[in-house]
C-alpha cells in the first residue's frame, strides 16, 4: 500500500502561476489535494517532505521522442530493453514516454512493436510509464535519412501502417513521415482520421508541400532542424513552416549539438511555449559515457556531449531531459511556467490524455518531478511512488 505524500514547496500550478510554499498531497497514485500552505494539515496521516526554498515541483515530463538509454534501445524487441529504460528515466525527471523505433528491417520493427505492446500490458510498477510508441520511419525521405538507414526506407503506405499498428495492438500514437512521398497524404489523412498525429521529418517538403501536409492532417514537427529541408530565402521549407505555422506543434532537441542555442532561442521567438515540446531522442549509450554503441545496426562513437555515425552524421542524442530544460532556461530565459509547457501540457494534450497528465491538479496521476534551482533533479514521483531521490539511492 503507498503512504500518503505531502510535498511542501515552491509549485506551478494548473494554472500556470508560481505558488510559493504550496502544498501538493498525494494519495495513493493520485493527487489529492494542491494549493497554498496556510491554514492546511491534513487529516490523515502522511509522508512528509519539506522542500529547500531553491526547489520547485513540477508536473512529470513526458519525452515524446526517445530510443534508448542505460545500453538499451527499443529496437532490441525486449522487455528487458523497455524495462531498462524506463527505469532509467526517473532519474532524469521524465516521468512517461513515447518509446520510439527506427528505421530497420520490417520484421525487426515490428518485433519492436510487439515488445511494446506486451510490456504496456503489464503493471509498470516502479518505472517511468510507457503510455505509446512513436514509430519514426520507415516512411521517410532518402534525402533526409540522417542516421536512419536509407536502405530500408519504404514508401507511406497505409495497409503496411495498418500491420505495423496491429503488432503495436494500437499503440502508435504518433508517426514521423514525409508527406512529399508518393503515398505520403493519403497516409497522413488515415493517420489523423485515426487520431494518430502525423509529424512531418526526415522529410525534404517544400514549404508548399507541408502547406499540403498541413491540409492533410499533419500537426507536428519531428526535431526542428534536424532530418529536414532548411529554410532558404526563396523557400522556407520544412524549418520555415516549423516556425511560421501556428497549427504544428514543434519537437527541439536542445543539446546545443543538434542546433545552436542562438538557433534554438530565434526558433523559440516563432513557436514560444506554446509550440514547442522537448524531447530527447536519446540513443543507448545515454547514462554511460563515451565509447563505441549501435543505433539501426550501425556503430555510432560517443564522446563529449555528441553521438555520431562513422561518416559523421549525428545519430541521435545522450540528452537528459533535466538537462534540456536547463539548456533552454539558459538559451532564451524562459520561466519554470514555459517548461511546465514544453515539458508536460502540451505534449499531454496532444496526446490526449490531458485529463491524467500533464499539470498539477486535483485527480491527475501523482507523476511529480521535483527541481533544483540548477535544473537538478531533486525527486521523481511516478503515480504516487517515489522513484529518484538524488540524495538518496533508488528506492
Ligand atoms: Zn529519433
Amino acid at each position: 500500500m503507498k503512504p500518503n505524500i505531502l510535498l511542501v514547496g515552491n509549485l506551478i500550478n494548473e494554472e500556470g502561476q508560481l505558488v510559493k510554499n504550496g502544498y501538493l498531497w498525494i494519495q495513493k497514485d493520485k493527487i489529492h489535494h494542491v494549493g497554498p500552505t496556510n491554514p492546511f494539515s491534513p487529516d490523515a496521516e502522511v509522508t512528509r517532505y519539506d522542500l529547500p526554498q531553491d526547489c520547485i515541483i513540477l508536473p512529470g515530463m513526458i519525452d515524446i521522442h526517445i530510443h534508448g538509454a542505460a545500453g538499451a534501445d527499443f529496437m532490441d524487441g525486449t522487455q528487458e530493453a523497455l524495462e531498462i529504460v524506463a527505469k532509467h528515466l526517473p532519474a532524469e525527471g521524465t516521468t512517461s514516454f513515447l518509446a520510439t523505433t527506427m528505421t530497420e528491417d520490417t520484421p525487426v520493427i515490428h518485433k519492436a512493436l510487439n515488445a511494446a505492446a506486451n510490456f504496456i500490458k503489464q503493471s509498470q510498477c516502479s518505472t517511468a510509464e510507457m503510455i505509446g510508441i512513436h514509430l519514426e520511419g520507415p516512411f521517410i525521405s532518402h534525402k533526409r535519412a540522417g542516421a536512419q538507414p536509407k536502405s530500408f526506407i519504404l514508401k507511406p503506405d497505409v495497409h503496411h501502417f495498418k500491420e505495423f499498428q496491429k503488432s503495436a495492438s494500437d499503440l502508435i500514437k504518433l508517426v514521423t513521415l514525409a508527406p512529399e512521398m508518393d503515398g505520403g497524404l493519403e497516409l497522413t489523412k488515415y493517420l489523423s482520421s485515426q487520431n494518430v498525429i502525423a509529424s512531418i521529418g526526415h522529410s525534404d517538403s517544400s514549404f508548399l508541400e507541408v502547406k499540403k501536409g498541413i491540409e492533410s492532417g499533419v500537426s507536428h514537427v519531428t526535431h526542428l532542424f534536424n532530418g529536414m529541408r532548411g529554410m532558404h530565402h526563396r523557400d522556407p521549407g520544412v524549418a520555415g513552416a516549423a516556425l511560421l505555422q501556428d497549427e504544428l506543434k514543434v519537437e527541439m532537441i536542445v543539446d546545443g549539438v543538434h542546433a545552436s542555442p542562438e538557433m534554438i532561442r530565434l526558433a523559440y521567438q516563432s513557436t514560444g511555449s506554446e509550440r514547442t515540446i522537448l524531447i530527447t531522442d536519446s540513443m543507448r549509450a545515454k547514462g554511460l559515457g563515451e565509447g563505441t554503441y549501435t543505433l539501426g545496426g550501425q556503430l555510432v562513437t560517443v564522446k563529449a556531449d555528441e553521438a555520431r555515425l562513422i561518416d559523421g552524421t549525428l545519430a541521435g542524442s545522450i540528452l537528459p531531459m533535466n538537462v534540456a530544460v536547463k539548456n533552454m532556461m539558459d538559451y532564451t530565459h524562459c520561466s519554470w511556467s514555459d517548461i511546465v509547457k514544453m515539458t508536460s501540457e502540451n505534449a499531454a494534450k496532444e496526446l490526449q490524455i490531458f485529463e491524467q497528465k500533464g499539470s498539477l491538479s486535483v485527480g491527475k496521476d501523482a507523476d511529480i518531478t521535483v527541481f533544483t534551482e540548477e535544473c537538478d533533479v531533486l525527486m521523481t514521483f511516478c503515480r504516487g511512488e517515489l522513484m529518484y531521490h538524488r540524495k538518496g539511492e533508488r528506492v
